[in-house]
This record gives C-alpha cells, structure tokens and sequence, in this order.
C-alpha cells in the first residue's frame, strides 16, 4: 500500500514489474514517495525473470561503464545489505576468449582504451593464465580479457528480491493489471488499466519490449525494435569452469553453476511477437551456439541439452538503452532498451531513475542514454 494508503493516488506510477520498473520502486519508495507499480502479468515474466543471469561489467560500451561498475561496487557485491537476499551472486569473474592473435591484439587495444579513460575493471591475460581459470579450455585459446569482480547471479530470485524490498519501503505492486494508456490532467497523470485508473505527479516506464508504445503515445516513439533472445541449459556435468566465458570473436555467454548445469546463451536471437508477448526458440541457431562450446570444450560432446526458452527484449540500434525524462513532456521518466544486457545494469537503474525524479537530474552523465539523440542524428535505421 502506498503511505497515502490509496494505490490509484501517489505521487510516482511505475509501468511494467521486471528489474527495471522493480528497482525504480524500490529507489524511490527508499527516497519517501508513493509508488504504484504496475505490472500486465506478473513480476519477472518476461526478460527480467528468464536472463542468463550475466553479471558483466566486461565488454561494455564506453558510455555504459560507470553505470555497470556503480551497478557491482554498491549493489552486487553488496546484496544481503541492499535487499536482504543475496540474489545468487556469485562473483566467479567474467572471462571473454581469444581464439586467435587478431583477437588477443583487439583485446589489448580495448584494454588500453579503458585503461586511458581512467578505467581498470578488464585486464588483458595471455594463455597461460587462462588456463589456470579454466584449466579443460580448448589448447588454440591464446588468451583473453579478465574482469574478476564479475560473476551470475539467480534471475527471479533478484526479482523476488526487489519486489518484496520494494513493498517492505511501501511500494505497492499489482499485478495482472496492463497499462492501457496514460493522460495527463493539469499537472497530475492518470494512468488507465481496464477496470482502475490511477492519478499520479510522475510515470516511470519501464515496460520492456513494450515502452516504446507508450513513448509513442507521448509523441516520442524511437528506433527499438523487438527480438527474442534464446537460451539452452545442460544436464549436469562435473565441475569445470567456474569464471562466465565469452568470447571475443562470436557470440558466446556460457557458466556452469555449482549444481553442474551449464547455460549457454549469447546474443542467440529469434523471433518476437509484441502482440502474443512471446518469442519461441530456433533450434538452428541454438545447434551453432552448442558447436562454439564444444569448439572450446572438446569434452562436452555429448552432453545433452535439457532445456531451451527465449525471452522478449528492446534493442536500440545503437546498442545502449533509454534513460531519460520524456523530451515531450513533465513528469515522465524513461528506461528501457537495455537490449540483452540490462540485467547487470538494473540495481543501478532505479536509483538513477529514482534521482531524475527527486531530483531532476542523475548523480551520473546520462547524455548517451537520451531519448532525443534518435532525434538529434535522424538516423532511425538499425
Ligand atoms: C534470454 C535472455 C538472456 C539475457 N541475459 C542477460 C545477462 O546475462 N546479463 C544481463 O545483464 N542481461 C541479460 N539479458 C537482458 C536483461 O534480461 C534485460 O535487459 C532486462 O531484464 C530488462 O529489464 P526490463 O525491466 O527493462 O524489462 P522486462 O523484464 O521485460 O520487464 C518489462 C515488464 O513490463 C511489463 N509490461 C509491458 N507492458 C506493460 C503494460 N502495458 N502495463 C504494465 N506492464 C507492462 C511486462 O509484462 C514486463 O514484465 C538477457 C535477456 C534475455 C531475454
């Protein structure tokens, strides 16, 4: 329940109940607002509750860093302080391969990049330390990029986490209740679901692979577009990788978890339907995933796949997500595209969405993530 005690007036509505609209209410119920979250199915069904779990400050792009290093120094490595639950971080390291002397040259120039920009989170590792941390990788793997506070964590034991913080600060979250569209009224919202309407000072959308219907709504639609993302797990298989691998030179997201399991993922894309809310996996694609991971571990053969799924996600063109106040209007704050990786980045997005709206500005430089810059290159292509 809000403070108020009446959920359909409060000071912020939050649209949409995976990590991002979760960790917004959660920052903001924690800065003393009135917060209604909600959500059209339940919380975490979509790409929030179903992620490979990567905990990767490793790749980033540049304008992304600091938001994914505030993301593991103040919230990953400290999730027992923040939500009372661990999330099932494991702080395992994140380690991307190079398979050849090209990669491992592209590896140090990024390495150096980072390096000048003041940022020391990645290290370049030849051979033999990788095969220290991964002592059955492939022989052809000459080396690759380290960041050792990386690691995984469990995907809806963080939604669950963030959904019981957020209430236990106040925020009420409903559930089963789609957004159908948002009016503004004098200085006030009214958010309107099928049998509810809710008046509110500020709307946080977090809606996923739906936002940008409602930045269409409010005359600011942008270039996302909407994909499913696939992922496949593993009978359980002894011990052999602890660090999450990538690789430099294909798509490749793979960890095995303490009880054998390995999931293996990585960018594997495949068809979304927005209006069915739904994507559904291609077992060709997944069959060149499986053969990367075989490439780099020759023992895993005959290792069965248990389990395939996909999740739906916004990706921008560009590759980094919105978070912005809307261009067109007051009182209206957005974050979404996080195209495939927004899971890291999440207990650091609420607390930056919290501070737009408190504050009317971001403890961080949010210029890179404006909903206007679309606008400014009037490039819409992807
Ligand atoms: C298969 C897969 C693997 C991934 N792996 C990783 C990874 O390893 N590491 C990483 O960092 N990221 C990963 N990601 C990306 C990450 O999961 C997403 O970037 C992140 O979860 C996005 O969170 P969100 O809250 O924006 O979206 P979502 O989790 O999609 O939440 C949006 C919510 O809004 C709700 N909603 C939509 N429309 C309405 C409406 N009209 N009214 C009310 N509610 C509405 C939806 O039902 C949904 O619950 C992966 C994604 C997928 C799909």
């Amino acid at each position: 329940m809000t403070k108020s005690g009446d959920p359909t007036r409060c000071d912020v509505v939050v649209i949409g109940g995976g990590l991002q609209g979760l960790s917004s209410a959660y920052h903001l119920a924690k800065r003393g607002l009135s917060v209604t979250l909600l959500e059209a199915e339940y919380c975490g069904r979509h790409a929030s509750g179903v992620n490979a779990g990567g905990v990767r400050s490793l790749g980033r792009h540049v304008a992304e860093i600091p938001i994914s290093l505030m993301a593991l120094d103040d919230y990953w490595h400290r999730m027992p302080d923040v939500v009372g639950h661990d999330c099932g971080f494991v702080g395992s390291g994140q380690l991307q391969l190079a398979e050849n002397e090209a990669e491992m040259q592209v590896a140090a120039e990024r390495v150096a990049l980072l390096n000048s920009l003041g940022f020391h989170h990645e290290e370049v590792i030849d051979a033999a330390y990788v095969r220290k941390l991964v002592p059955s990788i492939s022989p052809h793997v000459h080396g690759g990029i380290w960041a050792k506070r990386d690691g995984y964590a469990l995907p809806f034991q963080t939604v669950v986490a963030f959904k019981h913080s957020a209430s236990q600060l106040g925020a009420h979250i409903q559930e089963q209740s789609p957004v159908l569209k948002v009016e503004s009224h004098g200085a006030d919202w009214v958010v309107h679901t099928a049998t509810q309407e809710f008046r509110c000072g500020h709307i946080v959308n977090t809606a996923g692979a739906w936002a940008n219907g409602f930045a269409r709504q409010l005359g600011e639609e942008t270039p996302a577009e909407t994909n499913g993302l696939m992922l496949m797990v593993t009978q359980r298989v002894a011990p052999f990788v602890r660090p999450t691998l990538g690789a430099l030179g294909r798509p490749l997201s793979f960890k095995q978890f303490d009880n054998g399991t390995v999931v293996i993922g990585g960018s594997l894309m495949c068809e979304a339907d927005e209006v069915a809310r739904c994507a559904d996996a291609n077992a060709a694609a997944l069959y060149k995933s499986a053969q990367t991971v075989t490439d780099l571990f020759p023992h895993l053969t005959h290792v069965a796949i248990n389990r395939v799924w996909a999740g739906v996600e916004a990706f921008m063109p560009d590759s980094i997500p919105v978070i912005s106040p809307s261009s067109t209007v007051q009182g209206v704050t957005h974050a979404f595209g996080f195209s495939a990786h927004g899971f890291q980045l999440s207990p650091a997005i609420g607390r930056l969405v919290s501070e737009l709206v408190c504050d009317g500005r971001a403890s961080l430089d949010l210029r890179a993530f404006s909903i206007t810059r679309f606008q400014e290159s009037g490039d819409h292509s992807s």
